[in-house]
């Protein structure tokens, strides 16, 4: 039997229409057969998330305030789609279970994980499918880190024997029994977990846009979508700030070669973003995947005449960063020259004493911190095998007029980051996006 896991974002299961909009999709290919939802999001720009007034709700019990317009809040927007849905549900009796858990020993994670868990249930009786509750079996362990072993296990045995499901996403429990989610947006992994355990050929994961952007279209005007991209590439370019998964979704499916497709619930005929291990013929040639970037990051210089020769200088100033417990990002060198660049908030938590060490750890000429500075990663696995991406990006920023601090590519040639000051980043994204657009096909 064809199996796909398709897991829908709360804006696509945000209301009543929304809801239709999902399970005509999943009623139009007999092998979309586990389906994990979301809580209800945002129905327009200014609405609340359920899961945003679940945690409100949980704040104010624990506060000690009256938290029955909330309560009342979140009973209406299942209301309005359990009506509109024309479904039978008990819903009084669910809520009366909130207000019970509220007055007693309220849990933060147990609240808000009742989004997902509400709208599954309802979800399953508009579908006609089994409802299976995540809190059977996504399992945490007790440091709070999944129990992949368990987890699979347990879940792998519940499908096989079921020709459909829909799961709740974001929570599971630990082993007491004990709700307990993932950081936000979690219900992502929830999919990927689900993907893997029912042995799917792919993950849907179901948005409001047609894909990830090549580009950050607040910046760049109308950025291709991208059509494949691989779980490396992804990484990449996440890591930069392109957001579209949550990122511990890649990694359950990633490790079983499953392929996850973005698609768009409002636009489903679409073809998506594919995210792959390696990308298929078609697009074999492309050199250029996307470009993302970052402000806030801080630059610490050192020099020190005869660095080059002094064995262990490395060694002991990235010691200094790892002993505050601080990880950087980029580390260029000369022969008697190094920075480090690092996130600008993590480094000023212990800039004072990272400063004074470097000085009296490794006495350099000069030592000097140039904060306000952006990075952009320009990201492709093309870029191996092709000629001039350096040069195009160089040569982009030169006639924008931008001075670049900083230059690395990673051994892996599969991106090139400069670093800009924080006031040219945004016109160096878009002239680099401008070169590089004709290398995305
Ligand atoms: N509802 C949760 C959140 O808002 C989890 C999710 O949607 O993935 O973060």
């Amino acid at each position: 039997m064809h199996t796909i896991t398709v897991k829908f974002g709360g804006t696509s299961l945000a209301s009543a229409s929304q809801i239709r909009k999902a399970a005509e999709i999943i009623r139009s290919d007999p092998a979309r057969r586990f389906v994990v939802a979301s809580a209800p999001g945002k129905r327009t720009k200014d609405d609340i998330k359920v899961t945003d007034l679940l945690y409100r709700c949980y704040n104010e019990a624990t506060d000690g305030n009256d938290f029955s317009a909330t309560l009342e809040k979140i009973r209406g927007r299942f209301q309005d789609i359990i009506t509109e849905l024309e479904v039978d549900f008990d819903l009084d009796s669910e809520i009366e279970k909130l207000r019970e858990h509220l007055k007693t020993a309220p849990n933060a994670d147990y609240m808000a994980s009742r989004g997902e868990y509400l709208n599954s249930k309802i979800i399953a009786a508009f579908l006609g499918f089994p409802f299976v509750d995540a809190a059977e079996v996504v399992r945490f362990r007790a440091d709070g880190k999944l129990d992949e072993a368990y987890t699979f296990r347990t879940l792998s045995a519940r499908l096989i024997a079921m020709d459909q499901a829909v799961i709740p996403g974001f929570y599971g429990a630990l082993p007491d029994g004990t709700v307990k989610t993932f950081s936000r947006g979690g219900s992502d992994v929830t999919g990927a977990i689900v993907a893997r355990a029912s042995v799917s050929e792919i993950y849907e994961n179901w948005t409001d846009v047609s894909g990830m952007l090549s580009a950050d279209p607040r910046i760049v005007d109308s950025p291709r979508v991208i059509d494949y991209i691989t779980y490396t590439e992804l990484r990449e370019l996440s890591y930069m700030g392109a957001s579209v998964l949550h990122e511990d979704a890649v990694f359950p499916v990633r490790k079983a070669g499953i392929p996850i497709n973005i698609r768009n619930t409002n636009r489903p005929d679409d073809p998506g973003t594919m995210i792959v291990a390696s990308l298929p013929a078609s697009v074999g040639r492309r050199v250029i995947t996307g470009i993302a970037g970052k402000k806030g990051f801080s630059s610490i210089h050192i020099e020190k005449s005869m660095m080059n020769s002094e064995v262990g200088f490395v060694a002991k100033l990235l010691k200094i960063f790892a002993s505050c417990g601080l990880s950087f990002e980029h580390c260029p060198s000369g022969i008697d020259t190094i920075s480090v660049v690092i996130n600008t908030d993590s480094f000023n938590a212990h800039r004072e004493e990272i400063l004074h060490r470097i000085r009296t750890d490794l006495e350099p000429d000069v030592v000097s911190v140039e904060d306000n500075l952006a990075l952009i990663a320009v990201v492709g696995q093309g870029m191996v095998y092709s000629k001039g991406t350096a040069a195009r990006v160089f040569s982009a920023l030169y006639e924008a007029d931008v001075n670049i601090r900083m230059i690395d590519q990673g051994s892996s040639e599969l991106n090139i980051i400069v670093s800009v000051e924080e006031r040219d980043f945004e016109h160096a994204l878009r002239s680099i996006y401008a070169a590089m657009e004709g290398l995305m096909k």
